[in-house]
C-alpha cells in the first residue's frame, strides 16, 4: 500500500468542488475524496464555490491535519459556461443517457475549456515532481492535456463518477473527439463498472482508430498510450455502520421513530436530479397503495431531496413536478392521522442520515442512471444486523453489479417497482438477514478504502 511516507511524493486530488473541512459534504465524490485524502494526506484543489469578479485571482490555501486545500473562484460568467452550461446541461445529460436533455452552446463548451486552462495554469506551480495527480469527474475531462502542454509529466489519473454511455451515444456530441481524445492524456482512465470501461474502449477503438496493445493499454493513433480499468467506488462501511449503531443517541430519530406510530418507513435519498428517477418512484409508491389498500395507514413513505444546480431550468423544473406528484399522492390517499408521503427538500448530516436509514424497513434506490449510487450502500451498511431492511435497487445503478442481493428492478417499470415494494415490505427476518449479510460482506471487501488504494496503485509508477 502507498502511505504518506513512502518517499512517493504526495496525492494532489483536483475536483471542480471541494468540501472544505467545515463544510457538509453532500454528494459521492465529496464525502469518497475526504476519506480518501484524510487516510493518506494530500492536496485538493477545485473551486471554492464562490463567484467573484474575476476567475482564478489568488489561491485560497488552508490546511486541516494532514490536508491542505488549494481553491480559486470563478467569474460570473466562467461560472455560467463552465458549470451550469457546459458541465451540467451538456455533459451531465449525455453521459446519464439522456441526449433529449443536452443542450450544446459553443459558448459554453468556449467556457468550459477556458476554466480547464485556468487550472492548469494555478495547479502548474502546485505540483511537486514526485506528485501523484488524481483529477476527478466530467468538469475536468481536458485537464490533464492542458498539463501536459505545459510540460508536466507527472503520473496523472483520471476518475469518472458518472456512468460512460456506449459510442453510439457519445458521437451525438458535437465535436466529440476534441474533447474525448484528451483522455488519452492521463496514464490512467477509472470507471465504476466494467460496462463503462467497455463503453470507453470501444469509443477509442472504433471512434479514435486507436488499438489496444498486448498490455491492456491503449494506443491513440498520436502515439499516447493510457489504461481504462473498472474501479466500484466504495464507502467507508465501518464508519457508516458505527454511526448508525448509535442513531440512537440523536433526538431528531427518536421523534422520527416516534412520529411513525409503528408503521413501517420506506425511505430515499437523493440529490434532487432527473437522474434519479423521482417521478416515477413517486408513481410506483401511488401503484403500491392503489393496489394495497391494507397497506394504508400501515407504511410511510419519506423521500429526502436536497435541491441541487437550482440555476439550471430542467432541476427547477423536475422541482416543480415532485412538489405537484407528492400533493397529488397525499391529497388522494391521506387520512386525518396518516400522511402517505413525507417530501422533505432539505439535506442531513452523515450521521443523522445513518439513523434515517436504519429506521427504515425499505431503503428506495431507483436511479434511471447512475454512476454508482452511494445512498444504496450506506443503507445496507447503517442496518441492524439483528433485524436488517431491504434495499430495492435499480438495475441502472453502478451499485446493482455489487449489490446483487438487492430486490433489483427496472425503475422505469412502476408496476415492478410496486412489486418489489410489497415484497420488501413482507419479507421474512431469515432472508432478510442472508440477503443483507451476502451484500454487507461485499462492502467491508470494497470499501472506500480499497477503491483508493486499487486505484492508486494502479497510478503510481
Ligand atoms: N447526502 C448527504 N446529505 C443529504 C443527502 C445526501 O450527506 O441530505 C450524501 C449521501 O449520504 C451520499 C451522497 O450525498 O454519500 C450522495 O451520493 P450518491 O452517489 O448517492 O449520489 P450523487 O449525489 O453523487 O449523484
Amino acid at each position: 500500500m502507498l502511505g504518506r511516507n513512502s518517499g512517493q511524493g504526495r496525492l494532489v486530488v483536483v475536483s471542480n468542488r471541494v468540501a472544505l473541512p467545515d463544510q457538509t459534504a453532500t454528494g459521492g465524490l465529496a464525502s469518497a475524496m475526504r476519506a480518501a485524502l484524510q487516510e493518506r494526506g494530500g492536496l485538493w484543489f477545485g473551486w471554492s464555490g464562490k463567484v467573484a469578479r474575476q476567475t482564478g485571482g489568488d489561491v485560497h490555501r488552508q490546511k486541516d491535519g494532514v490536508v491542505e486545500y488549494a481553491t480559486i473562484d470563478l467569474s460570473r460568467s466562467d461560472h455560467d459556461d463552465f458549470y451550469d452550461g457546459f458541465a451540467n446541461r451538456t455533459l451531465w445529460p449525455l453521459l446519464h443517457y439522456r441526449p433529449d436533455l443536452v443542450d450544446y452552446d459553443r459558448k459554453h463548451l468556449a467556457g468550459y475549456l477556458r476554466v480547464n486552462n485556468l487550472f492548469a495554469e494555478q495547479l502548474m506551480s502546485l505540483i511537486g515532481p514526485q506528485d501523484l495527480v488524481w483529477i476527478n469527474d466530467y468538469h475536468l475531462i481536458p485537464l490533464a492535456a492542458m498539463l501536459r502542454g505545459r510540460g508536466i509529466r507527472n503520473r496523472i489519473g483520471f476518475f469518472l463518477h458518472t456512468p460512460l454511455p456506449a459510442a453510439g451515444l457519445l458521437i451525438t456530441l458535437p465535436r466529440h473527439r476534441e474533447l474525448l481524445e484528451t483522455l488519452a492524456s492521463y496514464d490512467l482512465v477509472g470507471l465504476h463498472t466494467p460496462r463503462d470501461r467497455r463503453a470507453l474502449e470501444e469509443y477509442f477503438l472504433h471512434e479514435v482508430g486507436a488499438t489496444m496493445r498486448r498490455d491492456g493499454r491503449l494506443q491513440t493513433p498520436s502515439g499516447r498510450m493510457f489504461r481504462a480499468e473498472a474501479f466500484p467506488i466504495g464507502i467507508d462501511t465501518h464508519e457508516v455502520a458505527e454511526s448508525a449503531s448509535h442513531a440512537d443517541e440523536h433526538e431528531e430519530i427518536h421523534q422520527l421513530r416516534q412520529s411513525l406510530e409503528g408503521r413501517a418507513l420506506i425511505i430515499g435519498v437523493d440529490r434532487l436530479d432527473y437522474s434519479k428517477g423521482l417521478p416515477e418512484r413517486f408513481q410506483a409508491y401511488a401503484r403500491l397503495l392503489e393496489r394495497s389498500p391494507q397497506l394504508h395507514r400501515k407504511v410511510t413513505f419519506l423521500q429526502i431531496a436536497p435541491p441541487s444546480r437550482g440555476g439550471v431550468p430542467e432541476y427547477r423544473q423536475i422541482r416543480r413536478e415532485l412538489e405537484r406528484s407528492a400533493g397529488h399522492i397525499n391529497g388522494m390517499y391521506a387520512a386525518p392521522d396518516w400522511v402517505p408521503i413525507r417530501y422533505v427538500n432539505n439535506s442531513f448530516s452523515h450521521d443523522l442520515l445513518t439513523g434515517y436509514y436504519r429506521t427504515a424497513r425499505v431503503g428506495l434506490v431507483t436511479p434511471l442512471r447512475d454512476g454508482m449510487n452511494l445512498v444504496a450502500k450506506e443503507y445496507v451498511a447503517s442496518q441492524d444486523p439483528r433485524n436488517p431492511g431491504v434495499l430495492v435497487l435499480s438495475r441502472f445503478a453502478g451499485a446493482a453489479q455489487e449489490l446483487t442481493e438487492a430486490l433489483l428492478v427496472n425503475p422505469s417499470d412502476t408496476e415492478e417497482v410496486a412489486e418489489a415494494l410489497g415484497i420488501a415490505l413482507t419479507m421474512p427476518l431469515h432472508e432478510r438477514r442472508n440477503r443483507w449479510r451476502r451484500m454487507m460482506e461485499v462492502l467491508e471487501k470494497q470499501d472506500v478504502t480499497a477503491w483508493r488504494n486499487a486505484f492508486l496503485q494502479h497510478l503510481a509508477p
